[in-house]
């Protein structure tokens, strides 16, 4: 048999570019294939620390997305009704003018009239910039809907968290459990990790209600009821402890299980650490004495009860810890009829991980110092890693779940230790990091610090005199102390009520708040067009940036078009959302490789434009002119956050010959280029594990400006901060929630984590709404910024509702089939396909397939509008009202976190218009209730 010739290495293109994909979160390197200017090709690059060469079907995909004919062509005047899509193009200059008009009349009126939040993006760093000079505190990006339980958790308990701050040991774990991830982040160097996994036979579980993507190449496969993740975690605590399962040196030594404890139920200090008189937390130790609990030398122990030296009784957080675990609550029966995994498979799991943790331990022949001056010649680990994320994030038990699941890796000692989880640089980097939110503003009018960070104590909070929010979303007040990330998925429903305050500007960047970013899309489209009395929309005006013509774009004001990710200059920054590994610090630039063929700027370019044109502080020298006249390019190689730092790391100093910190190097983005658009710095061998606590890390990372001293960072296990909370809320101390959010307080700021049923659980008929309803994005489309491909949407254009075959039969449903789903908040009528890797009780879907019909440059009978279908429609933002009215939003009460899995709905089989066609639209009703 002959075969055709075919020339496999024929050059696609006359010139190769390196850069940095955009297609998801993930940030891979990439080789850009052009011939005479026109992308043609686009290749993983083999160099890059993320990817290795790996590229995906989103990222290949990118060339679709670069020529989509979706792209928005020039600036968009609103000339018709909002909502009606009637624009006229106009200049920049008239956009930029208009824009400076309404944001200066703003600045001069009262900064928290702009709220200014962006979607999936990645400056964060140059946006939470502007934010702060412009002087509003109403600003945020998507985490707040995405998944900060998992970021704030991690952080306010290991200074680190999954999300893309930390990974799996790849190399030495023999045990990995995944909960709730569908695609991730980490999405290509999880795939290469996997990969290792297989090859060496190291076992993967994964705990998601559905099985899917990762899921779907794991060794075991456990169906778990949504929202009960943090019952099976406590209950393999108890398994963990009832065996004495437990590496108690390593608690004693990075952990504060051995802190003691106050016991003064109803004194001022009860729950608070016992210290002495220079401050130091104390522990109790075998010679029966408190000593600090950071000394080295001592033999502290973790259970019993004390008395200390002024009468006042104390016991170790661990005991605490014990008295909760060890109850009945938590046994793995209890744990079996919420969750839905028998108990026999949760004492299986615990001895399994267990057996792994300590019969398979690690030992490295490699020498290192702790932060106690202590050298060890060995670096010895427990070989089971965690990964989770969005999937019990989004519940509003997710904050301790997550935090769960960190004491689970804490009693197995496995937090950056060989075979472990590892924390990625710059982190740790305090727990929590040092930076708190900007609350008041400077006589120069910018905020005292970026309007996101982190809440140490009631006293950072942004509450007025009365202890009412005081930002548009309610973020960092006492409904949603900890929402580090902001709540963007409020803003739109608040700013219409007013509560706690009308604004003048909603400024959005890359946020599809019409669209699947919204729940209760309906509902929020109607708000989006409401007008007051008088006439005027009492979002008075809307400026929106994207670089495509999605939902979002027909309720703008003003449309100010971005470019598409191959024709900027972008920046991925340690200050940001960093692309590091646990084994080196690493960041990247995007930069221009094609020319827009349309009348675009890249959004960056416009926000310091119009920064220079407002005079804000940042965006402009003394003599008012412009900082960068050139640009965002010009920022990312100037622009200064504290002497030495700024947004790149690589080729610092004059003469590019500094890492980490030093002087701005003109020739900086050159050697970026040179060099594949990437900087990586390598930790040193002897740094690589117990990062927290390990001198040779902590020099390193010090000497790059990543943290501020080479002390050691504690773990915690107990966190005294949640119980200042929950002190203030029971009366304590000068700074206390108003009386309606006391209870509230006081139930959920618990310093050890705990399992509590989803709200929508409690609220819920769950007689009349049997079934938990999640989404999930295919993996081909998993945070893909552009949300529509016209290669992508060839693999799937259209979704179904998904369903075991079990569940199907009983409701006398078979493939196609179409049904109501009904929640307590409207219902919506969909095709239905039987789906046996998913969990009985739950029904799922893709989400953002649905598109508006319209929208996207789609065709008008496009299945993504005629059979796509979004559930975000029977999703409430808010909670039911409470006895008084007030309605919360349907959110963690600790972070904020959009608890978008916590919906229930039942399904009933719906008539079929059109069975002929197999294009019956769908149907919506909402607003029910
Ligand atoms: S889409 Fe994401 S995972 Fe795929 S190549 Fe691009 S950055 Fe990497």
């Amino acid at each position: 048999m002959t075969h055709p010739s075919l020339k496999l290495h024929e050059p696609v293109g006359d010139e190769v570019k390196t850069t940095t994909c955009y297609m998801c979160a993930c940030r891979c390197g990439i080789k850009v294939h052009l011939k005479d200017g026109k992308v043609r090709y686009i290749q993983g690059n083999p160099d890059h620390p993320v990817n290795r060469g790996v590229i995906c079907a989103k990222g290949s995909a990118g060339i679709m997305q670069h020529y989509s004919p979706a792209r928005l062509r020039k600036p968009l005047l609103r000339t018709g009704e909002r909502g009606k899509g009637e624009f006229r193009e106009i200049e920049w200059d008239e956009a930029l003018a208009l824009a400076t008009q309404w944001l200066g009349d703003i600045r001069k009126r009262n900064p928290d009239e702009l709220a200014f939040f962006t979607g999936r993006d990645q400056s964060q760093a140059l946006t939470g910039w502007w934010a702060q000079q412009f002087g509003t505190i109403n600003y945020a990006a998507h985490g707040g809907f995405c998944s900060v339980n998992m970021a704030a958790a991690g952080m306010y308990t290991l200074g680190g968290s999954f999300w893309e701050f930390g990974e799996p040991d790849w190399d030495h774990t023999r045990y990995l459990l995944m909960f709730g991830v569908a695609e991730d982040h980490d999405s290509n160097p999880i795939k290469l990790g996997l990969g290792k996994l297989k090859q060496r036979g190291a076992k993967v579980l994964a705990i998601n209600p559905v099985r899917t993507g990762y899921a779907a190449i794991a060794d075991e496969w456990l169906g778990i009821r949504p929202g009960s993740d943090g019952l099976f975690v406590g209950a393999l605590v108890q398994e963990l402890l009832r065996n004495d399962w437990v590496d108690f040196d390593y608690l004693v030594r990075y952990t504060n299980a051995h802190y003691l404890v106050v016991r003064n139920p109803g004194g001022a200090d009860d729950g608070l650490f016992a210290r002495d008189a220079e401050g130091r937390a104390l522990c109790w130790t075998r010679a029966g004495v408190a000593m600090p609990a950071d000394a080295i030398g001592i033999a502290p122990v973790v259970v019993g009860e004390f008395t200390l030296a002024d009468g006042r009784r104390a016991v170790p957080a661990f005991q605490l810890l014990a008295e909760r675990f060890l109850a009945a609550d938590y046994s793995p029966e209890r744990a079996a009829e919420q969750c839905g995994i028998e108990a026999a498979t949760i004492r299986r799991i615990a001895r399994e991980i267990a057996d792994a943790a300590f019969r398979e331990e690690i030992r490295l022949p490699q020498r290192w110092t702790d932060a106690w001056g202590r050298t060890h010649e060995e670096m010895i680990g427990r070989p089971v890693s965690l990964h989770a994320m969005r999937g019990i994030a989004a519940h509003s038990n997710g904050f301790h779940t997550c935090r769960l699941l960190h004491v689970l890796q804490m009693l197995l000692g496995a937090i950056d230790t060989p075979g472990s989880f590892r924390y990625q640089p710059p982190y740790p980097k305090g727990v929590p990091p040092a930076n708190r939110p900007g609350k008041s503003r400077k006589p120069d009018g910018t905020l005292d610090a970026g309007p996101l960070g982190y809440v140490h104590a009631p006293e950072d909070l942004l509450v007025d005199a009365n202890g009412e929010p005081r930002r548009i979303d309610k973020a960092f007040s006492w409904q949603h102390p900890l929402a580090v990330h902001g709540m963007l998925q409020n803003v739109i429903a608040n700013a219409v009520a007013g509560d706690p305050q009308r604004i003048d500007t909603l400024f959005l960047f890359m946020a599809n708040m019409s669209w699947n970013s919204a729940m209760n899309t309906t509902r929020t489209r109607r708000l989006l067009v409401e007008k007051d009395a008088d006439g005027v929309y009492k979002i008075p005006r809307i400026i929106y940036v994207d670089a495509y013509a999605s939902e979002m774009v027909e309720f703008a004001d003003l449309v100010l078009p971005d470019t598409t990710y191959l024709e900027r200059y972008d920046c991925i920054s340690l200050l940001d959302r960093p692309i590091s590994d646990a084994d080196g610090a690493s960041d990247a630039i995007r930069h221009p490789i094609a020319r827009p063929d349309r009348d675009v700027r890249a959004f960056q370019d416009v926000l310091l434009d119009l920064g220079a044109r407002l005079g804000l502080p940042g965006c402009v020298r003394e003599d008012g002119s412009p900082r960068y006249p050139d640009g965002f390019a010009q920022y990312m190689v100037e622009h200064e956050r504290a002497p030495g730092v700024g947004m790149l790391a690589g080729w610092r100093g004059r003469d590019g010959s500094r890492e980490g910190t030093g002087e701005p190097n003109p020739q900086q983005l050159d050697r970026y280029k040179e060099h594949g658009a990437f900087w990586h710095a390598e930790v040193p061998a002897a740094g690589r594990y117990y990062k927290m606590a390990n001198r040779d890390y902590l020099e390193w990372a010090r000497g790059l400006g990543f943290v501020g001293s080479t002390h050691a960072q504690v773990i915690e296990l107990y966190s005294e901060r949640l119980q200042r909370f929950r002190l203030a809320a029971l009366g304590h101390g000068a700074v206390q929630p108003p009386a309606r959010e006391r209870e509230r307080v006081a139930r959920y700021f618990d310093p050890l984590p705990f399992w509590y049923a989803p709200f929508e659980w409690e609220q819920t008929d769950l007689a009349r709404y049997p079934l938990a309803a999640i989404t999930q994005r295919p993996m081909f489309m998993y945070h893909s910024w552009g949300s529509q491909n016209a290669w992508l949407r060839q693999i799937t254009a259209r979704n179904f509702l998904y369903l075991h075959p079990q569940t199907a039969q009983a409701l006398d449903l078979r493939d196609d089939d179409w049904v109501w789903v009904e929640s307590p908040h409207g219902r919506i009528r969909v095709p239905v396909r039987c789906h046996s890797g998913t969990e009985p009780g739950t029904v799922w879907t893709w989400n953002a397939l649905g598109k508006r019909r319209g929208a996207w440059k789609l065709a008008s009978d496009a299945p993504e509008s005629q059979q796509g279908f979004l559930l975000n429609h029977v999703i409430s933002e808010l909670l039911p009202p409470r006895a008084d009215g007030y309605r919360y939003a349907n959110a963690d009460p600790v972070t904020g976190q959009a608890a978008w899995f916590d919906l229930r709905v039942r399904v009933d089989k719906a008539a079929v218009e059109s069975e002929d066609s197999g294009l019956t639209p769908h149907r919506i009703e909402v607003a029910r209730a």
